[in-house]
C-alpha cells in the first residue's frame, strides 16, 4: 500500500512517515500543496493523508480539485483542534474522513487500516472504454474476449485505468511497479507498455495508451 502525506509541520510529516514506514506501508512526503496536489496526480496512491492548512493551497484545495477530476483516492484530512467547521469544509470538498490534530498513532493507523479497506471493497473492476480490467484474476476483457496480463502488465494497466484520461509519469509507473531500489528503467516502462498495446489489439479493445513525450501516459478511447 502506497500512501501519500502531505503535512508543512515537517516533524509532525516526517513522523507519521515513519509511523507508517513501521507499520509496513509505503510513504511518500509532500511538503506544500502544489507539491501535494502534483503527486496526488499521478493516480500511484492508496490513500492521501492531507493537512488543511498548506502553504500555495489548502487542503480542501487540493482535495476539490482531485474529485473534480474524478481521482476517486481515499483521503484523510487532519484538522485543527475542535474546528467544526473545518471538518465540514473538508468532507463538503470530498474527503473521506477526518482526524482532529494532535491524534495519537493508534487512532491515525485504525482510520488508515479503516479507509485502506473500504478502498479494497469497492474496486474489483476497472473500466474504461469498451474494456475492462478484473483486479482479482488479472485479466482484460472486451465483450466475449478476454487476455490475462503478466503481473507487470497488470501493474502498469490498473495504474493507467485508475488514472482514466489523466496523465501518468513514467517514473511514477517505474517506482510503483518496480519500486525504488530496482535496476529497471524508463525502457523497461516501454517494453511493457507495448507489450500492453498488443494485449488490447488482440481483444479488440478501443482503449490507446498514449505516450506524450517527457510527460508520460494516458489513456484515451480509439475515437477520441
Ligand atoms: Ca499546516
Amino acid at each position: 500500500m502506497k500512501i501519500l502525506v502531505v503535512e508543512d509541520e515537517r516533524r509532525l510529516a516526517n513522523s507519521i512517515a515513519d509511523l507508517l514506514r513501521t507499520n509496513g506501508m509505503e510513504v511518500d512526503v509532500a511538503y506544500d500543496g502544489n507539491a501535494g496536489y502534483a503527486y496526488a496526480s499521478s493516480g500511484i496512491y492508496d490513500l492521501l493523508i492531507l493537512d488543511v492548512m498548506l502553504p500555495y493551497q489548502s487542503g480542501f484545495e487540493v482535495t476539490s480539485r482531485l474529485r473534480s477530476e474524478r481521482n476517486g483516492v481515499p483521503i484523510l484530512i487532519l484538522t485543527a483542534k475542535g474546528d467544526t467547521a473545518e471538518r465540514i469544509a473538508g468532507l463538503d470538498a470530498g474527503a473521506d474522513y477526518y482526524l482532529t490534530k494532535p491524534f495519537d498513532t493508534g487512532e491515525l493507523l485504525a482510520c488508515v487500516r479503516a479507509l485502506l479497506r473500504r478502498q479494497g471493497e469497492q474496486v474489483n473492476v476497472l473500466e474504461f472504454g469498451n474494456t475492462t480490467l478484473d483486479l482479482s484474476t488479472c485479466i482484460l476483457s472486451r465483450g466475449d474476449e478476454q487476455v490475462r496480463l503478466s503481473t507487470r502488465e497488470f501493474d502498469i494497466m490498473r495504474i493507467l485505468m485508475s488514472a482514466q484520461h489523466r496523465n501518468v509519469a513514467k517514473e511514477a509507473v517505474l517506482t510503483k511497479v518496480w519500486g525504488y531500489d530496482s535496476n529497471a528503467d524508463e525502457n523497461h516502462v516501454e517494453v511493457y507498455v507495448s507489450f500492453l498495446r498488443k494485449k488490447l489489439a488482440v481483444i479488440h479493445s478501443n482503449i490507446r495508451i498514449v505516450a506524450i513525450r517527457r510527460q508520460g501516459y494516458h489513456l484515451e478511447t480509439a475515437e477520441e
